[in-house]
């Protein structure tokens, strides 16, 4: 296992860590000229990837992210696509 890990709880067996990140064979690239800034990807992302800082508003984080491709998904101005990893669309 590499050095990212999220840990999530699993009902009675306790938490797990997993590499989360190792699971991605695509992920979610943003066009910012698209972007609104609207925040629903963050909200969505069900790994918390997606950041905000207030020079460069919503970006996306690769360490945990599982390139499950909601935010994607959900974005209403189809600013996120996904890529595949290491290669083409
Ligand atoms: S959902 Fe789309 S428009 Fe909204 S912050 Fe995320 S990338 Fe930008
Ligand atoms: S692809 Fe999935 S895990 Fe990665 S940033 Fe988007 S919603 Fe989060």
């Amino acid at each position: 296992m590499s050095d990212r890990q999220y840990i999530t709880p699993v009902g009675d067996v306790g938490m797990y860590v997993l590499d989360t990140a190792s699971w991605r064979t695509h992920r979610p690239v943003m066009d910012k000229s698209l972007c609104v800034n609207c925040g629903l990807c963050m909200g969505y992302c069900p790994v918390n990837s997606i950041k905000w800082a207030e020079d460069k508003g919503y970006y996306i984080t690769y360490d945990y992210c599982k390139g499950c491709g909601i935010c994607a998904e959900e974005c209403p101005r189809k600013a996120i696509s996904m890529e595949r990893e290491g290669g083409n669309k």
